[in-house]
């Protein structure tokens, strides 16, 4: 009997017998291992096809369901083959059916025959789907062989080799003196580590004096600065792109905007106003309004 219900008897020791099971000395799976010790585990099985029995020449139909023996039997690379041994329910004559991982079929091995009702695609004229064996592969298309091996022959001298000899080139570099590398390194992360030092030591100094907290973070001087002149450069620009639009409208509705500057709305305006101006078909100059502001510059 399973040990169901999780009673634990007053002799029960968790060290001596580390689960309920161990204690009762059965198996988790329970009755189904009861062959456990000779690789046999108990499992329902269903018949994958038609067969017909070898001892009473019965046929059984596919979806029956028996409890059968499983065991391992080999391995196909890393999968393991497994045996489904099963008694027949019609006379209680014996038969095997095994997995086959290389062709992802199962196969009767004993006492029994199976219906061969699987397409076969070689019968029907084509090719096996489940080839492994590449001389009973089907003729390789010459044309096909001679355009991959072209192509890859193009990639490797005109990617590949360049790439290769590239690496090899910053690998010899970095690998040529590395002394001297090293060296160099080490150099300036001493420099870099002085002056930080230095650094440190101004603004403790500087802390000291004036009775500040230690955990106080000093800003540099010059970050101020950058960070000053950085916004006002920023500030700067919107400005005189503010500017330069504010100036372009002012000379669109003048009726003369600037020839460099080519956008749609302003030349549709431009256009507007010189089909509305009288003195065009006259002949004569386009009055110029004069706004406040804009100095005309003498031509001459
Ligand atoms: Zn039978």
């Amino acid at each position: 009997m399973q040990g169901f219900n999780r009673y634990y008897p007053p002799d029960y020791d968790p060290k001596k017998h580390r689960t309920l099971n161990d204690y009762h000395g059965k198996h988790a799976l329970g009755d189904r291992a009861r062959k456990i010790d000779q690789g046999i585990l108990i499992t329902r099985f269903e018949l994958p096809f038609n067969i017909w029995c070898g001892t009473c020449n019965a046929h059984i139909g596919m979806g029956v369901r028996y409890n059968a023996e499983k065991r391992k039997v080999g391995m196909y690379y890393t999968t393991p083959i497994f045996a489904f041994r099963c008694k027949c329910h019609l006379c209680s004559g014996w038969f095997e059916i095994q997995t086959d991982p290389k062709n992802t079929r199962y196969v009767v091995t004993s006492g029994a025959r199976q219906k061969d009702e699987e397409w076969n695609p070689e019968e029907a004229g084509g090719y096996a789907i489940h080839e492994n064996d590449p001389s009973k592969a089907g003729p390789i298309d010459p044309l096909a062989q001679v355009e991959k091996t072209a192509e890859s022959s193009r990639y490797a001298r005109e990617v590949g080799a360049p790439r290769i000899e590239s690496l090899q080139e910053l690998s010899e570099t970095y690998n040529a003196d590395p002394y001297e590398l090293s060296k160099r390194v080490r150099k300036q992360f001493r420099e870099d580590k002085k002056i930080e030092k230095r650094k440190r030591e101004d603004d403790d100094s500087f802390k000291d004096k004036y009775a500040l907290p230690s955990t106080l973070k000093l800003v540099d001087e010059a970050d101020i600065r950058e960070e000053a002149s950085t916004k006002w450069a920023q500030e700067r620009g919107e400005w005189e792109v503010l500017e330069r639009s504010k100036r372009r409208r002012t000379m669109a509705e003048m009726g003369r905007a600037p020839k460099q500057d080519g956008t749609l709305a302003t030349s549709l305006l431009s256009g507007a106003l010189k089909r509305q101006d009288p003195f065009l078909s006259a002949g004569s100059k386009p009055l110029k309004p004069s706004i406040s502001g804009i100095i005309k510059k003498p031509r001459g």
